[in-house]
């Protein structure tokens, strides 16, 4: 039998030179982009794991018993994205998502949900802390996740009839654990809800209705994402891609629905409300909304960073490389001033805006060619 040999330098994932910085060097103010745009949001992967195959993230035949997952002293554990947390907090951050891979099957995350949940804005506030998840593993850990103080979730959910949702997640996971899942998070209280579910042509925009239908009226957020060219091994199309405004048309036929405002800057997802009768909002019927990645970028708002498992920074989602955080974090000599000046000179140089010039020169640029990063390394 042959021995798989781990190399101690992971390959797969080069990492970008770190800007020089001087100890403490942080400018006044917060730091702002190439673009002008702010740092406010991190997202932070916990696992490369899962333990389901969606065919658009984590095609079985890629991700297979071979595949070489990070080792475990890789990942950073829970003091060192505890302690990167705060200072991208001290930089401006106010919101933080846990995901992955599947962030549930990280042993104790839980204790990393409190140590997160402590950290305070410069100004005394608590954080923005929410997780998104498969939903498998929900109903047995909403509550323990909202004692650790989680405030909310995002539950991916591709579908309602079984069959299809079994196959789409490749792993026949029945789609009745997912709904207990998120009864059990409503009843924990980790609210506002939110369900994502990707549309992939040909595959699930049967479900788009029927999902539509279920989840009105209940408090719970249904959210439509773009299939999109994340990552090497999905063998995207645009074939594939069901843009947002056939989705709104779609429920629109059968529901009306109106146009509502963003709920924040650098909201990704647009927003529309269920109407009554006099075509207004009507709010006891709650809203959907969809995220058109591929059709209508949205990187002139784009404020989101990305903490990978073995602690790389991804300036963008289709980036192809990072910049390896961990190397300080694991240098006694490397004070939080420090890292935080390093921070600062790596947002201060971001240019990243893949998709807004992927729609300006069209899915057949060169643009979609390069190696890049999978969702499940970098976090969805
Ligand atoms: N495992 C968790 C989950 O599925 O919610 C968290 C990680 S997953 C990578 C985060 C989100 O990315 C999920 O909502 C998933 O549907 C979405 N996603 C993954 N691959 C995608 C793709 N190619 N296009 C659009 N969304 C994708
Ligand atoms: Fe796993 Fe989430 Fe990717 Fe599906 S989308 S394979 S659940 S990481
Ligand atoms: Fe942000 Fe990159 Fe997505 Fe544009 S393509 S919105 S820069 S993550």
């Amino acid at each position: 039998m042959s021995e798989r040999v781990i190399p101690l330098v992971d390959q797969r994932h080069p990492s970008l030179p770190l800007p020089p910085v001087v100890a403490g060097q942080t400018r006044h103010g917060l730091p702002v982009d190439a673009l002008r745009r702010p740092l406010t949001d991190l997202r932070i992967s916990v696992t490369d794991r899962c333990n389901f195959r969606c065919s658009y993230c984590m095609p079985k035949e890629v991700f297979d018993k071979d595949y070489a997952y990070l080792p475990h002293h890789q990942l950073l554990n829970f003091e060192e994205i505890t302690r990167i947390a705060g200072v991208f907090v001290e930089r401006g951050v106010r919101k933080i998502r846990l995901t992955g891979g599947e962030p549930l099957l990280r042993k104790n995350i839980e204790i990393l949900v409190e140590q997160l949940a402590a950290l305070r804005t410069p100004d005394g506030q608590a954080l923005d802390l929410t997780l998104t998840t498969n939903g498998s593993l929900l109903a047995r850990k909403a509550q323990s996740l909202k004692d650790a103080g989680l405030q909310r979730v995002t539950v991916s959910l591709d579908g309602l009839d079984d069959a299809v949702f079994r196959r789409m997640n490749d792993v026949d996971f029945p789609v009745a654990d997912v709904l207990a899942g998120i009864e059990a998070a409503q009843a924990a209280g980790l609210g506002p809800i939110k369900v994502n579910m990707v549309v992939k042509r040909g595959t699930n925009e049967k479900e788009i209705l029927p999902m539509a239908r279920y989840f009105r009226g209940t408090g719970i957020v249904l959210r439509f994402i773009e299939y999109m060219d994340v990552g090497a091994t999905n063998g995207w199309c645009m074939d594939e891609v069901m843009p947002s405004a056939e989705v709104i048309r779609t429920i629109n036929a059968e529901m009306p629905l109106v146009p509502l405002e963003a709920a924040a800057p650098g909201e990704t997802a647009e927003r529309w409300g269920y109407a009554n009768a006099q075509g207004q909002h009507d709010p006891s019927c709650g809203e959907v909304g969809v995220i058109s990645s591929v059709t209508q970028a949205f990187c002139g708002d784009c404020n989101r960073a990305r903490l990978s498992t073995e602690g790389r920074l991804y300036l963008c989602l289709f980036a192809s490389q990072g910049y390896d955080l961990r190397q300080l974090l694991r240098d006694p000599a490397q004070t939080d001033a420090q890292l935080a000046a390093t921070i600062d000179a790596i947002w201060r140089g971001r240019t990243d805006q893949y998709s807004r010039l992927r729609s300006l020169q069209g899915p057949d640029s060169a643009l979609g060619q390069g190696k890049r990063v999978e969702m499940s390394y970098i976090g969805g």
